[in-house]
């Protein structure tokens, strides 16, 4: 069978129309929102430990960022936010963000941005791929559904769950007494999760990984992330080497494939996260590589949308999950907070909140970890309010 051309998408109109007036009491106005431009704004993100480092050589003291704010027909502004790692961790890069949104941004002006499903389908229908551009325009029309309803974005995703959760901190690495020591001073204040980056030579990953065990409280949660950077035999290596300790080993090897394997032989609990992209992924992280969590970044998979299918869909296979991105500031830390508060309580392993990692107070350091743990803002939509006078000026518009 032939594929059937995708037609150009319009903004719903008619009954679908009528419907989408229910959305719009919190504003007072009568008729659906319409998007009316997409301004596109830089930051820069510094690290608030000095050097983030991971395997295979992958390091920096900041990341570029970019956040979209969507401007309405005489409404609310919504904002979305992608701050991708570099651009050697996932295939994603700062500038592509920026190239993707100048050219999607006419395809979504006019659209009701209530209707997240339309907004997506347009997208897609316009360009392949690229998910993580399309993640920030995502999460701004869910900051604006939850506008238009007067809801946080947490009561549109089913309700809160919980709510306050644990959260974690990556551990750059380094030498074992080094990021031993950046656990016990974490975990003076309040971290009682952490990821630690090796993926190097794996008997000094192996090492560093008992350091921090033997330095960390009885009550604290380790996993060892190689981001990908293992072989097969330098893996299993690794894992042998830690079979004794109470950790989990995270994306040993750069495919679910190779991560199955091996995982084949130990019993160290595998959690996977750059290869899981598409539900297919979950399934194939389940039953061929056996994997017991998988970390959600919302930019890896399109945006809030997207992720919370796939956060809905392990919830149901009995998965644990952690949800996250992939870097940010105070923008994506609300969008992780609000996924994160409606998880079962008892599914979720960890989360991350960003604007503890970085400098990027945009909405005054809004939503803010305490001793540990985070919670949803309660406002409408992302319940955070952005300055935008605090950001340099658009690096573009694109107005209806
Ligand atoms: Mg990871």
């Amino acid at each position: 069978m032939l594929p059937v051309a995708c037609r150009p998408l319009r903004p719903p109109s008619g009954r679908h129309a009528a419907a989408n007036r229910l959305g719009a009491g919190a504003e007072g106005r009568v008729g659906p929102l319409k998007i009316t431009g997409l301004d596109c704004h830089g930051y820069e993100l510094h690290y608030a430990h000095g050097e983030y480092v991971m395997s295979g050589g992958r390091a920096a003291v900041s990341q570029i960022g970019t956040l979209v704010r969507l401007r309405t027909d005489d409404g609310p502004d919504g904002w979305g936010e992608i701050t991708p790692l570099g651009a050697t961790y996932l295939p994603a890069f700062a500038e592509g963000v920026r190239t993707a949104l100048r050219f999607l941004a006419p395809h979504v002006i006019g659209l009701d941005p209530t209707n997240v499903s339309a907004v997506g389908r347009a997208m897609d229908s316009a360009l392949l791929g690229h998910q993580y551009a399309k993640s920030a325009v995502d999460i701004a029309c869910w900051d604006l559904r939850g506008k238009a309803a007067g809801l946080p974005i947490s009561a549109l995703l089913g309700g809160v769950l919980q709510d306050d959760f644990p959260i974690y901190e990556a551990v750059p690495l380094d030498s074992p007494e080094s990021m031993a020591a950046f656990v016990q001073r974490r975990g003076a204040a309040g971290i009682k999760r952490f990821q630690l980056k090796v993926g190097n030579r794996p008997l000094d990953d192996a090492a560093r990984t008992r350091a921090v065990v033997e330095a960390a409280t009885s009550d604290t949660i380790v996993i060892a992330d190689s981001n990908g950077g293992w072989n097969l035999l330098d893996a299993r290596i690794a894992m042998n080497a830690m079979s004794d300790l109470p950790v989990f080993v995270e994306q040993p090897c750069r495919t679910t494939d190779d991560c199955a394997l091996a995982a084949r032989h130990s019993n160290l609990p595998l959690v996977l996260d750059e290869s899981i992209v598409t539900l297919t992924d979950v399934y194939e992280a389940k039953r061929a590589a056996g994997a017991a969590s998988i970390n959600i970044k919302i930019s890896r998979v399109g945006g809030l949308t997207a992720a919370a299918r796939m956060r809905d869909v392990m919830q149901e296979l009995n998965l644990m999950v952690s949800i996250e991105d992939t870097w940010g500031g105070d923008v994506i830390t609300a969008a992780v907070s609000h996924l994160a508060a409606t998880t079962r309580p008892e599914c979720l392993l960890m989360t991350s909140f960003f604007n503890d990692w970085t400098d990027g107070h945009i909405a005054g350091y809004h939503p803010r970890s305490v001793n540990g743990r985070g919670s949803a803002p309660t406002g409408p939509g992302l319940g955070i309010e952005v300055d935008a006078s605090a950001l340099a000026a658009p690096l573009f518009s694109v107005a209806a």
